[in-house]
């Protein structure tokens, strides 16, 4: 607690926050989980990029269910902003506070039970602060699959991946977090809990509440467990990587492969030779295990529930036929498990090669897929006509129709100086997106980002019925305060 007196309190920002209520906080969860000191509080007021920093009047460590809803009981009472945070992994500032100080940070870490696993029935109960590799693990110790896969899954929890309705790479097959959360336990703005931790596949008894608390990036209710889907583990995975000319061949590609590998196809993910370039020159044990290097490349997964080489058999089909009819110029099959995964670490090291080169603009965009190549053709002169000498770094998960547009600055610009254009550029490429149909926030949400873009491109019927759930569920504006809307 700090020393300061009663009467003294962290006015910027609007609300007052008193120590009183902050007395209030640690006594809920325990003196040494109600941080004030700055040191301890450093990991949770800004994010791995250092592009959002915040202030906090206290990051506060709940280890029970019973406990958020207590700080949430104080919370409403003293008219005090929560910030819901989990892995810390969010790209768009979801879960940094402000930087008025006047917020409380909630952690989930310290929520992290197993609360049931009944793999005949095909679910599990995690709470909230389990990390998704976690919950991988867990599954597979079951002989399941929880299939949701992220570079960043180390790190971000399963009340994170469902507030953001995470992605990710085998969303083409088994969809996003939303396909795979059957209920939660969610506390609300007042402190109440919902206890929604149903089972069911099929419950259509009204209005699906579930569904409104997954993707809302913290501002409507605090998830404090989940029951999840498990699925059955596929026997053999087949990785290949392949090189590709031009994106019409690419999607030409994807077509071929989603017919021969029928749901089997797990993966579909596209690199430009840019990214890769990047990710040879800055991630350490890298290497491109092709003979020359091309415009594109694409890294495909076939998964198969049986053991005897269907995967490899599908697999091999798939790049012979695609390699007759001239879609791809080359391509390599992994042979082992060790090949595979350093497959898989060109296409994950993409975001991190990105931080040796400076400035980079990021757009997480989605189009219907038919129009990805003409999209990635119309961005480019857009892009150059903003900033000549830009360098767009294009990646992502094509068989979703999600591209991680991102830009890096000309070699030798101020770093300053190119991000400075970051409204200009994003408008430029989002306008685009918009005419072509497409969703400026495919996977990482708005946060504090995206709210200014947000507004430009939903309906106003759309952010009104949007003002109108929050109104209902956070009468006072507490959860997660200045995010999303
Ligand atoms: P945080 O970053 O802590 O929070 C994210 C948002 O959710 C915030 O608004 C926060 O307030 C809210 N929140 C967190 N926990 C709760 C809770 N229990 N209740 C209510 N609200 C809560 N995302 C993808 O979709 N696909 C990807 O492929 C992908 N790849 C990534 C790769 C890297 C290297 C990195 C760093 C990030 C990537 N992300 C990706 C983004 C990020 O990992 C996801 O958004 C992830 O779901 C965030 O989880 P988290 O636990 O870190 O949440
Ligand atoms: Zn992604």
């Amino acid at each position: 607690m700090s020393k300061r007196s009663t009467d003294e309190r962290a006015t910027r920002g609007g609300i007052d926050v008193t120590d009183s209520a902050l007395q209030r906080f640690a006594d809920v969860v325990g003196r040494q989980h109600a941080l004030t000191d700055p040191d301890q509080q450093l990991p949770y007021l800004r994010e791995w990029r250092d592009r959002y920093f915040g202030r906090a009047a206290m990051v506060l460590r709940p280890g029970s269910t019973l406990e958020v809803a207590r700080i949430m009981e104080i919370a409403s009472e003293c008219g005090i902003g929560v910030v819901p945070q989990g892995g810390n992994t969010g790209l768009v500032g979801g879960q940094i506070p402000s930087d008025a100080g006047n917020q409380v940070v909630i952690s989930l870490a310290r929520l992290n039970r197993v609360r049931a696993i009944d793999a005949a029935g095909g679910s599990m109960i995690l709470e909230a602060g389990v990390t998704l590799a976690k919950a991988q693990e867990i599954a597979e110790e079951a002989d399941r699959l929880f299939p949701l896969s992220l570079a960043s899954q180390e790190s971000c929890d399963i009340g994170g991946v469902l507030s953001t309705n995470a992605g990710g790479v085998n969303v083409l097959a088994y969809g996003n977090a939303r396909n795979l959360a059957l209920g939660l336990e969610v506390v609300l703005a007042d402190g109440q809990i919902w206890d929604g931790l149903r089972t069911l596949k099929k419950d259509n008894t009204g209005y699906d509440l579930r569904d409104l608390f997954i993707g809302s990036e913290g501002t409507l209710g605090i998830i404090t467990a989940a029951a999840l889907k498990l699925l059955p583990r596929p026997r053999e995975k087949a990785t290949a990587l392949v090189a590709i000319d031009d994106l019409d061949n690419a999607l030409k590609l994807f077509r071929m492969a989603e017919a021969r590998g029928h749901a089997g196809l797990t993966a579909f993910e596209l690199m430009s030779r840019m990214s890769i370039d990047l990710v040879l020159r800055h991630i350490a044990d890298t290497r491109l295990p092709l003979s020359k290097p091309s415009p594109w490349y694409a890294l495909l997964e076939v998964s198969s529930p049986e053991v005897e080489g269907a995967a490899s058999r599908t697999l091999e089909a798939i790049l012979a036929e695609a390699s007759e009819q001239g879609l791809i110029s080359d391509g390599v099959l992994a042979a082992s498990l060790a090949q595979a995964s350093s497959l898989w670490h060109l296409r994950e090291s993409a975001s991190e090669a990105q931080k040796p080169e400076g400035g980079s603009i990021k757009h997480d965009i989605s189009v219907p897929i038919a129009r990805i190549p003409d999209f990635v053709r119309r961005a480019e002169p857009l892009v150059e006509a903003i900033c000549p000498g830009a360098r767009p770094v294009v990646f992502g998960h094509f068989g979703d129709g999600n591209l991680h547009y991102n830009v890096s600055q000309p070699p030798g610009m101020d770093k300053a100086r190119y991000l400075s254009l970051w409204a200009r550029m994003s408008e430029a490429v989002h306008d685009l997106v918009s005419r072509m149909g497409g969703s400026i926030s495919a996977e990482h949400g708005i946060g504090q980002m995206k709210r200014g873009e947000l507004v430009r491109f939903k309906s106003d019927v759309e952010i009104e019925l949007m003002r109108r759930i929050k109104a209902t569920l956070d009468p006072k504006g507490i959860l997660n305060p200045g995010k999303v809307l």
